[in-house]
């Protein structure tokens, strides 16, 4: 794992190595081995699988798609994890999301392992009969390995309802007689999806954020006043005063959590930028958040990128280059688009001093030290984003019992959870000088660690 995410988890492996007391009666030879074996077990996955999908395309020609599905480790239940069709996809890249979905699961006590796959296209460029045939693909060439109990797709960037919906029905027909509603996750609601599946992730994005600036900063003060960390003094200098938000990615986190900010009624939020793939618009007193995400339904899931379309569609904003969201004077910068988005050469343009991953590991290693050292307050992806995974979860208990839970009994036990992960990261993280994703690693790992060891694995 020579990516951040490798890096990270060593660090953190690290940390914990310094303190294995959790683990009973063990002595100094007995730790460094069971140390040895945590790092090997997490630094690689336990299978890789790959092919090539031949898909006969609607013009005559056939191609050879590069298609990956990575299962990172099961210690704490079936592999679970997103499937992604994007022109990038490759197989370091599906390795680290696989991991990351291992420390985002433990991290929440969610009871799936860790897995991801990817497909390497841009799903732009097919009809959706090729699509369609793709997903049937998918299921076909890694139908062994995949199950209610075995492995649980969901959707991931370029991927929703409708991919896991086909992939379900291919699940079904090729297991004819067995249990198929666990299979897939973030399917239709018709088709046995749960309510709520489509805005978990933004909202529980937007969660994160409001508990740690509002619930947990008011209940804290006097502690956070005390404390000398520089963390604390970030979240102290935005209390209780208005906050401008940038948010990148417009897609199904993003806009979402765009909303929830727009929404809050208790927060003085504003968002004052948004940006997609082509643009970014801002607007110094916020925007209109619905009548923006009102466009995108209208228009292939894009925002407005002339003066004709925002005037048309009555939204005051000024537009900007793409990659301008990135550089605004905001309070909160939330990162939902895609990887890689805050590097080296851009990261000492960055003037927000909150940022949110709701995407996965958009700050490289490198970016994150920087910006960490200067108190900048990173919510990382494991924390932020799990919303999917945890509804996801809910999703796939609910075909299990086929008894189904409304929005806002969704929405409860979401936030529930959340809420209970956040009370135990949120004080150790401001009384001690380790950035919040070091936090929430070592509790993933550590929460691994006692289960392996409890398994007698750790040898
Ligand atoms: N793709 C989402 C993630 O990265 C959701 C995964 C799931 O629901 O299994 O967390």
């Amino acid at each position: 794992m020579a990516s951040q995410t490798g890096v990270i988890v060593q660090q953190s492996l690290n940390a914990l190595l310094e303190d294995l007391s959790f683990l009973p009666v063990l002595h100094d030879q007995a730790r460094k081995q069971a140390f040895t074996s945590l790092a090997a077990i997490l630094s690689t996955p336990n299978h890789i699988h790959k092919s090539f999908l031949r898909v006969p395309l609607e013009k005559g020609k056939v191609v050879r798609i590069p298609a990956f599905r990575v299962q990172h480790n099961d210690t704490l239940g079936p592999y679970k994890g997103g499937i992604r069709f994007h022109e990038s996809v490759n197989e370091e890249e599906v390795i680290n999301l696989a991991a990351l979905m291992t420390l985002k699961n433990a991290l929440y006590e969610v009871p799936f392992g860790g897995g991801k796959g990817g497909v390497a296209i841009n799903p732009r460029d097919f009809s959706d009969k090729e699509l369609h045939l793709i997903c049937e693909k998918y299921v076909r060439y890694f139908s062994d390995i995949l199950g209610p109990d075995k492995d649980i797709p969901a959707p991931d960037v370029g991927t929703g309802e409708l991919e896991m919906d086909w992939m379900m029905a291919e699940y079904k027909s090729i297991n004819p007689g067995k249990p198929y509603r666990g299979s897939f996750t973030g399917k239709s609601i018709v088709n046995g999806g749960s309510l709520g599946r489509r805005e978990a992730t933004g909202k529980g994005v937007y969660f994160t954020f409001r508990y740690l600036l509002h619930d947990f900063l008011l209940e804290q003060k006097q502690f956070l006043l005390k404390s000398n960390n520089r963390f604390a003094k970030t979240a102290l200098s935005l209390a209780e005063k208005p906050i401008t938000i940038a948010v990148q990615g417009f897609g199904n986190v993003g806009s979402i959590a765009a909303l929830e900010a727009y929404q809050c009624t208790y927060l003085q939020n504003k968002v004052v930028a948004v940006s997609d793939r082509n643009v970014t618009l801002y607007n110094a007193e916020g925007l209109d958040i619905p009548a923006l995400i009102e466009f995108a339904s209208l228009n292939r899931g894009e925002l407005p990128v002339t003066n004709e379309q925002l005037s048309a569609a009555k939204i005051a904003a000024k537009i900007k280059p793409r990659d301008a969201v990135l550089y605004v004077n905001v309070d909160v910068l939330l990162l939902a688009a895609l990887e890689d988005q805050i590097h080296k050469q851009n990261m000492e343009q960055i003037k927000a001093t909150i940022i949110i991953e709701g995407a996965n590991a958009p700050i490289t290693g490198e970016a994150d030290t920087f910006l960490s050292n200067k108190g900048v307050i990173i919510i990382p992806d494991i924390l932020a984003n799990a919303g999917g995974v945890i509804v996801s979860y809910f999703e796939w208990l609910q075909g299990r019992e086929t008894q189904f839970y409304s929005e806002s009994e969704v929405f409860q036990l979401l936030y529930e959870k959340m809420k209970t992960t956040l009370d135990i990261i949120l004080p150790h993280y401001f009384a001690a000088p380790l950035p919040l994703r070091q936090n929430c690693y070592i509790q993933a790992v550590m929460k691994l660690c006692t289960i392996l060891y409890r398994h007698g694995k750790l040898y």
